[in-house]
């Protein structure tokens, strides 16, 4: 249908959209992409195509001849992908995703990608390698998450998929959503019970599509998105689309982090808008800067400088309150990768090469710099250096658009020590002094250092404290096995 808002072509080759919709979801992770396709016509009913790298490297989209084999050899009338953000495991092909088990069984043969980390995962493996059948190939949770549904689709009989996720939702603990196609071509999209990721979803037409974020859908052409509750899981089967309850409700925790950071800025989650959460965290940073009144408010010689591209909208927001100018005082060089997201150990070399000041804009100023949070800080640091070498500013004040991170995460957002994170080194309890906070700044070679407090994070989001996980920033895991390492976590850090 040549009016389908989504899709005209044949159905067979559906899975030509899984490059452009996983360009929308490459700020969920740059390691590593693929899919998985399905089709009838095909011996291999299901197939699996995967690269280190970023989406446009993996799928060889400039090289339009690989790109179109790629295409051709994976068509099919259904897919699934995946972006990789590593929280643990090497950055190699084997750890890419989707993960695949062929099987000659055809529900037996399967394909999933996961969001999300199992806090529970050592002692899930331990149970594995204690039966003597399994043979773990990689210490990561998606190996883990991979036996355990070979295990429950074992059966003779063409198995109830709500039944297999219900059984898998009583032993894992974390965050954890899964898209699942297999060589019936059925496919499941389900969301954790907890709500920590995010995941969306639309029907237009005969299509059906999902996503992470919903950007990546609205990108397709899908309207009327929608966010999948927690613990729901969409089942296509044999063509009709249904949706069930897999586990017990529960509060949800939808991760405070992805309207801070980590989601795209023109994404709607659990249906509130991250740029305009990220425009109320600025309102509220103005807020606190006139109830401080540490820094004069003079639009001829004060401006505020986002970080980009995270800390835009709040700064943005902060500066328009404030009645002075938000200037572009920094210059990202967009073809360098997002330093947070890269791992590794050599964050702060790279930032010189990632940033460019624009001295035009900073010479002789008092710039407010707005960052959207502070993890370890080895960017900022550096880029403050920078901002005053090179941007010639007269002083710098940190503003910082998220409360302290205090604690690690066990659910997806790659911090999980409490040794890396720059808050705690300062910090007696939850909420940081004024000397707290000038200790913090003399340390990153600031003017002054100002945090948001945790509970305008709430107001900001719109949502009630209570559906929000905010671990991170308080210490109170929404899991028990979250609670569990962060008390694990405290015993490592103090001996
Ligand atoms: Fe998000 Fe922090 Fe909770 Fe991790 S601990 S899921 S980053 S709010």
């Amino acid at each position: 249908d040549d009016d389908h808002p989504v899709w005209a072509g044949h159905p067979d080759q559906v899975s030509r959209l899984m490059p452009r919709l996983l360009l929308d979801l490459q700020n969920r992770g740059q390691l590593a992409a693929g899919m998985s396709t399905y089709s009838p016509g095909r011996e291999q009913l299901v197939s699996t195509y995967k690269e280190i790298g970023t989406v446009i490297e993996a799928f060889r989209i400039n090289h339009p001849g690989k790109f179109a084999d790629i295409m051709t050899e994976h068509a099919g009338r259904a897919a699934i992908g995946h972006t990789r953000y590593a929280t643990c495991g090497p950055t190699t092909r084997r750890y890419a995703q989707p993960f695949e088990r062929r099987h000659g069984c055809m529900w037996k043969w399967f394909a999933f990608g996961f969001n999300g980390q199992l806090t529970n995962f050592k002692s899930l493996r331990d149970q594995l390698l204690q039966n003597h059948s399994y043979h773990l190939a990689k210490d990561n949770d998606t190996e883990v998450i991979m036996h355990y549904l070979a295990h429950e689709v074992r059966a003779d009989d063409r198995p109830d998929l709500v039944e297999v996720f219900r059984r898998l939702s009583q032993k894992f603990d974390g965050a954890y959503n899964i898209v699942f196609l297999n060589a019936l071509g059925e496919m499941v999209v389900l969301r954790d019970p907890t709500g920590l990721r995010p995941m969306t979803y639309s029907v237009e037409g005969n299509m059906f599509g999902a996503a992470s974020e919903s950007v990546a859908l609205q990108n397709l052409g899908f309207r009327n998105i929608q966010s999948l509750a927690p613990g729901e899981m969409i089942l296509i089967r044999d063509g009709k689309l249904t949706t069930h309850r897999f586990a017990p409700e529960r509060r949800p925790s939808h991760c405070f982090f992805e309207w801070i950071y980590f989601a795209n800025v023109a994404s709607t989650l659990d249906d509130r808008s991250v740029y305009l959460s990220r425009a109320r965290l600025g309102q509220e940073l103005a807020k606190q800067e006139r109830a401080l009144g540490r820094v004069p408010l003079d639009p001829e010689d004060t401006v505020v400088v986002p970080v980009p591209d995270t800390g835009k909208a709040a700064a943005d927001a902060m500066a328009f309150a404030l009645g002075i100018p938000s200037v572009e005082g920094l210059i990202r060089n967009r073809y360098i990768g997002r330093t947070f997201i890269e791992g590794g150990n050599q964050r702060a070399d790279k930032v010189k090469q990632k940033f460019t000041p624009l001295r035009e804009v900073m010479q002789g100023k008092r710039v407010l710099l707005v960052e959207d949070s502070i993890v370890r800080s080895t960017t900022l640091q550096s880029l403050l250096r920078h901002v005053r070498e090179q941007g010639g500013a007269r002083e710098v004040h940190v503003r910082v658009a998220c409360p302290p991170i205090l604690a690690p995460c066990f659910y997806g957002i790659d911090m999980s020590t409490v040794r890396e994170l720059f808050a705690p080194k300062f910090m007696a309890g939850l909420v940081p002094s004024v000397t707290e906070q000038d200790a913090m700044a003399a340390e990153l070679g600031a003017d002054s250092l100002f945090y948001l407090p945790a509970e305008s994070i709430a107001r900001c989001i719109d949502l009630p404290a209570e559906k929000l996980c905010r671990a991170c920033i308080t210490g109170e895991y929404p899991t028990a096995h979250g609670q569990q390492l962060y008390q694990l976590a405290l015993r490592t850090h103090a001996t």
